[in-house]
């Protein structure tokens, strides 16, 4: 299918087609398929779980060739689009703030960010097909790099909570993404500090986030997350990072 093969954006079609596909795999196929890859997720973010199955069901369907990079573009845009909207205002319903609620800077942020992570797709897709079923790729090596797309949706959450909750209190905790265990020196320098929401965005430093100049783990496989508390203010100045 050429680029002019789809005049109008029909991503609904394409979305249906993807489903469909899930629909004719195997049930240990759609075990596979839902098995959380490289980093663990929590409860507070089962959304990122179906945000990480939604991606891996659209890999599939291009690694197995029931879609064309094309129509694997369409479906992860939609993926992207609803996924990222559904973490930022997980982030800020965490701060008390509903979606109708977010300010037009934090509709901008959110919009900024979909739109950034849309220019990884078209990479993706073509090192899908380059590593696609006919050229004996492996999926569950491209399962791999899925990692690093629900790590967003965890740096969104983040990036939401530190817009929603400027005047409430974040404190920085360690190993917040269950089953991740932290090595990075710069988190375990930040892990108990409480800011308001506010200073983490002055100073721009924030959980993930990749690349992190900041986390001398470069936010990469970060487990930390921002969380709302009634503790008192850490006093002095941040730590010295990374
Ligand atoms: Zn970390």
């Amino acid at each position: 299918m050429g680029k002019t093969a789809v005049p109008t954006p029909s991503i609904l079609a394409e979305v249906t087609a993807v489903l469909a596909t899930w629909a004719m795999l195997s049930e240990a196929e759609k075990v596979a398929l839902l098995r959380p890859c490289h980093i663990q997720l929590t409860e507070q973010s089962r959304s990122a779980d179906q945000y990480g199955s939604s991606i891996r069901g659209n890999v599939r369907a291009l690694w197995s060739g029931a879609v064309d990079v094309e129509q694997f573009m369409i479906a992860m845009r939609a993926t992207v689009q609803r996924g990222l909207t559904q973490a930022w205002h997980e982030g800020a319903g965490e701060c008390g703030i509903k979606p109708d609620e977010l300010t037009d800077a934090e509709t901008k942020a959110l919009e900024a960010a979909v739109r950034s992570e849309y220019s990884y797709i078209f990479a993706f897709g073509e090192y899908i097909e380059a590593n696609n079923k006919a050229n004996k790729g492996r999926l569950q090596d491209l399962y791999g790099r899925v990692s690093l797309w629900v790590n967003r949706y965890l740096d969104i959450t983040n990036r939401a909570k530190v817009m929603a909750c400027r005047d409430q209190k974040l404190e920085w905790v360690l190993n917040y993404v269950r089953g991740t265990k932290e090595s990075c020196p710069s988190c375990k320098k930040l892990a108990g500090q409480v800011r308001r929401g506010s200073m983490w965005e002055r100073w721009g430093v924030r959980p993930q986030s990749p690349p992190n100049r900041r986390l001398a783990c470069g936010g990469w496989k970060c487990g930390c997350g921002l969380v709302p508390t009634d503790k008192p203010v850490s006093r002095g100045r941040l730590p010295t990072l990374p």
